[in-house]
């Protein structure tokens, strides 16, 4: 069974390649495909989803599995949300986001920055798939008052979850990171799925 990965991101391909071992899936890059992206129209992480892993399988002509992610602040009415790769206008600038998202925070104490990594995974079985596999993973914690630790992406030297044992998660060990947060969690969920023959 051939299932194509609705992303370009090397890492997360390896990373589900693992999870998919000896399930007798094999996960196909979209570049094997020329895939363009979809415009990412959806109001929530999972429409958001659902809108690339259907362009991918009709593309494709096979089921295909795509995610989205983001961190919401409780005291942001959710925000930066959808809008977590661009909140501080370019694409992945990692620095500029986490500058803004502390500026938006400032003057917040401790008990009101409390924030959540969403990831939602979909995989379709076709593009008129009814009936999507839906796996989501929430990763509760904390905003710090500046960024610590070297590892990780995105917000990571600023989310301190309360499961890490007081390290934030550009602090905690990648392997461990993975395990326990948003994405590890979803990942957890859908590989449930596909072993109880739910998937595909
Ligand atoms: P995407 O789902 O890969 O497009 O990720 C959306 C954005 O959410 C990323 O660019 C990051 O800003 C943020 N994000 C999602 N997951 C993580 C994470 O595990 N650590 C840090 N930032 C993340």
């Amino acid at each position: 069974m051939k299932l194509v990965l609705a992303s370009g991101n090397a890492g997360k391909l390896a990373e589900l390649r693992a999870l998919l071992a000896g399930s007798g899936i094999e996960l196909v890059a979209r570049s094997a495909f020329d895939l363009d992206e979809p415009a990412e129209t959806g109001g929530t992480f999972v429409e958001n989803a659902i809108i690339k892993a259907r362009h991918a399988a009709a593309a494709a002509g096979l089921p295909a599995l795509a995610d989205d992610s983001g961190i919401c602040v409780d005291a942001l009415d959710g925000a930066p949300g959808l809008d977590s790769a661009v909140y501080a206008g370019e694409h992945g600038a990692d620095a500029a986001n986490n500058d803004k998202l502390l500026q938006a925070l400032a003057g917040v104490p401790d008990d009101r920055r409390g924030a959540h990594y969403t990831c939602v995974m979909v995989l379709m079985r076709g593009a008129a798939d009814p009936d999507p596999v839906i796996a989501t993973g929430r990763w509760r914690g904390r905003i710090l008052h500046a960024p610590r630790g070297g590892h990780g992406f995105g917000y990571d030297p600023l989310f301190l979850p309360d499961d890490g044992g007081g390290l934030s998660s550009g602090e905690l060990d990648p392997v461990l990171k993975n395990r326990i947060s948003h994405r590890g969690q979803a990942l957890a969920r859908l590989r449930a799925e596909i072993l109880e023959g739910r998937a595909p």
